[in-house]
């Protein structure tokens, strides 16, 4: 699933081609059924920014206008002059010189067309995006203790609270801190908490930089590739530890999700 490095690599990708003039609009009939929560009327407006939130990209419009896409399990844009299109692309923009297209094999995504208020709204019920400037020590500290009770991995994935997070963020935030993901809230000590923000630095600066992870197939970006970050992984899906380099990596499950840990290196 495609979390917050992945959907930033696309947002940068398509923020190259603004602004697009959209000069005519097709989608599929699962767009409607799958996808789309309200209707939509682009034809003729302008795409003049994009904006990301945690894992929502935020279309804007020249009329104020904007479309939140959540890209689910497999969704992506892409663009170009030409784009190779197939019967999962569900939505087809299209400028004078470039097509601009959502493409979602598995139709988990999600969009919604809404007024500047009401996007506002919707993106307001998010928390901090993890790689928000104003993501402070304070902010991580009075989020974890939120619930005292939950495993700190699991209130780590919480959108509410750490926007933009997905299973191996979360994963590799633990590990980075050498926190056992099943640690509770209640039970990290406070020289861990600086220690969790330097992890998610971490985690999420390398994973940008290398234009975002893929795993099994799922997340290109909006050129149809995939993102080289796996090699910055040290846990998730790894069978020896990357920090210890001899530990076997045990895998558990954990609120549904599978986790990652190195019994050696997380306490
Ligand atoms: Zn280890």
């Amino acid at each position: 699933m495609p979390e917050l490095p992945e959907v930033e690599t696309i947002k940068l990708q398509l923020s190259h081609y603004l602004p697009l003039k959209i000069t005519s609009v097709s989608s599929t009939p699962e767009l409607k059924q799958n996808i789309l929560h309200t209707s939509l009327d682009l034809k003729g407006k302008t795409l003049t920014t994009i904006k990301r939130k945690g894992k929502l990209l935020d279309f804007i419009f020249d009329d104020g206008s904007h479309l939140l896409s959540h890209l689910g399990m497999t969704g992506t844009w892409l663009i170009g002059e030409t784009i190779k299109t197939s019967k999962h692309t569900h939505l087809t923009l299209k400028g004078p010189s470039y097509t601009l297209a959502y493409d979602d094999p598995r139709r988990f995504g999600h969009m919604y067309y809404y007024t500047a208020e009401e996007a506002e709204k919707k993106l307001a019920e998010l928390g901090m995006d993890l790689a928000d400037p104003e993501f402070t020590l304070d902010y991580l500290t009075h989020a974890i203790k939120r619930y005292p009770e939950r495993a700190l991995k699991v209130t780590l994935l919480d959108q509410k609270l750490f926007a933009g997070s997905g299973n191996y963020i979360a994963n590799e935030i633990c590990a980075r801190a050498h926190i056992l993901p099943t640690r509770k809230c209640k039970a990290i000590r406070k020289e861990e908490f600086p220690r969790i923000l330097k992890a998610i630095k971490k985690v999420i600066g390398p994973a940008l930089a290398s234009g975002g992870t893929t795993f099994q197939g799922g997340y290109r970006d909006s050129s149809g590739e995939k993102g080289s970050g796996v090699q910055h992984l040290v846990v998730f899906y790894q069978k020896i530890c990357q920090m210890c380099k001899k530990t076997p990596v045990k895998k558990i499950i954990l609120a549904q999700r599978g986790t990652y840990f190195c019994p050696k290196c997380q306490k």
